[in-house]
């Protein structure tokens, strides 16, 4: 852990003290970005897949021109600290940003590790892409009757 990632996790601290009042905000992540901006969000909670915290951040970063991200936290509200992101963030996060670092840990043994080494057997989606479009026959026009 370096000083820019307790840092980070203080960013993340201080947003889910700040704006993770209610059911519907529970997890604030801080991502930082490569230039050594940090950018932050909440999650927003709805029973049809609101986004987590995670990608939120990842938007707020977008949204502001940030170009590569180096590191990502969430941290859970009432003080459950640091959080691992669930499987479809870290599947996002592989494919947006294959480089990025994850802050992971209970509070006493926090740690950074590749966002690849929390997805082994990774599926990388471009990968797994038919080199040419599937075209389908022309529809048969309907016998006349
Ligand atoms: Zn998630």
């Amino acid at each position: 852990m370096r000083d820019t990632d307790r840092a980070l996790v203080q960013a993340a601290t201080a947003v889910a003290k700040l704006r993770c009042r209610s059911e519907n905000h529970t997890v604030a992540a801080a991502v930082r970005s490569v230039d050594g901006r940090v950018f932050t969000g909440v999650n927003v909670y709805h029973f049809t897949g609101g986004p987590c915290a995670e990608v939120v951040a990842l938007g707020a970063a977008a949204t502001q021109g940030a170009g590569e991200l180096e590191t990502i936290v969430a941290v859970g509200d009432r003080g459950r600290g640091v959080l691992p992101p669930c499987g479809r963030c870290r599947q996002v996060l592989l494919d947006y940003f294959p480089s990025i670092r994850v802050i992971v840990g209970p509070a006493d043994a926090l740690r950074v590790v590749p966002v690849a080494e929390l997805l082994p057997e990774e599926y990388v989606w471009a990968d797994h892409q038919a080199a040419a479009p599937v075209t389908l026959p022309a529809p048969r026009p309907e016998p006349a009757g």
